[in-house]
């Protein structure tokens, strides 16, 4: 028997044996929890039947989880000096692939079709880089793919926008672009002391997952989008201020104001007040 990767001695023994320098610019904090991502795995709903994509293994400490978990694991890891390290600890696992590629520039789709035979429920599930949270999600949340749910660790202040409700502090432009893909939930706070090195902020596991269909019918998706956009420009502002002076090229304000009451909604409230479904009626109102 060995330690799991995720152990303080086994990743400071390798990390030692491969003289491996952490980079800050491409977010390496690695997990040194083992339990943790057995809750990770488990929220995610891994079993036999899925494949999971990672993305960023590091020197494989989810991805030795995921591996026992899952039937198949692709993880994409753009860190070519981690390519060695990731051969020799994950080598006992005959049902993993790791990609050396960018996952902003990866083809997903094609890379699921290669490595998945069609039976397999697919996830993602990973420790995200923190400084690309926000722009990996989204980038997969609009590709048509068959991934039906995303478990990842990352900022507990971004996972708390993605996952906020009406009326809250954290709700914003973000929680509607994820909530009108997904379901957002927060699994768990996770303290900085689980990594190495510790990151300068805490953490959160949020799941998200794929509805299949938005969960508004829009008529136009890029109006929709830019109407939430400029609902929150400034959150103190009412809605009606707010689309007033994003708008002072197109609309002047009594077609604002007209657009607002066929939608039924109050031009004094605030952007944070509404529903995704009453900027879905708004966004409707506009294109009318
Ligand atoms: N999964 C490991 C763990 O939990 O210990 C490492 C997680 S670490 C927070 C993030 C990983 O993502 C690092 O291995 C880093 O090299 C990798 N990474 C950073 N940017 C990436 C990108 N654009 N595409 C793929 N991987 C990336």
């Amino acid at each position: 028997f060995t330690d799991f990767i995720a152990t303080p001695k086994r990743t400071k023994q390798i990390l030692h044996q491969y003289g491996f320098s952490f980079k800050k610019s491409l977010g390496q904090n690695f997990i040194i929890d083992a339990n943790i991502l057995k809750n990770i795995i488990s929220s995610a709903g891994i079993d036999k039947t899925s494949g999971v994509i990672e993305i960023g293994p590091g020197i494989g400490s989810l991805t030795e989880q995921l591996a026992i978990h899952a039937k198949k694991v692709i993880a994409f890891e753009i860190d070519r000096r981690l390519l060695p390290i990731l051969s020799d600890t994950l080598s006992s696992f005959s049902n993993v692939t790791i990609i050396n590629e960018d996952i902003l520039k990866a083809n997903i789709q094609q890379e699921i079709k290669k490595h998945f035979t069609p039976d397999l429920h697919i996830h993602i599930v990973a420790n995200l880089p923190y400084y690309i949270t926000t722009p990996i999600l989204m980038n997969v949340l609009q590709q048509e793919t068959p991934i039906e749910s995303i478990t990842v660790m990352l900022q507990k202040e971004v996972a708390d926008r993605m996952a906020a409700l009406p009326n809250t502090k954290a709700y914003g432009s973000l929680s509607i672009a994820v909530q009108y893909y997904t379901e957002a939930q927060v699994v768990m706070e996770v303290p900085k002391t689980v990594f190495i090195p510790q990151p300068n902020v805490t953490s959160s596991v949020l799941k998200l997952v794929r509805r299949k269909e938005p969960l508004v019918k829009v008529a136009n998706e890029e109006q929709f989008f830019t109407i939430v956009q400029a609902s929150f420009t400034h959150r103190r502002k009412t809605i009606r201020n707010n689309l007033v002076s994003f708008f002072k090229q197109t609309y002047d304000k009594g077609e604002i104001n007209e657009f607002l009451s066929s939608a039924q909604i109050e031009g004094s409230r605030r952007g944070e007040s509404l529903s995704i479904h009453e900027f879905a009626a708004l966004s409707n109102a506009f294109d009318r």
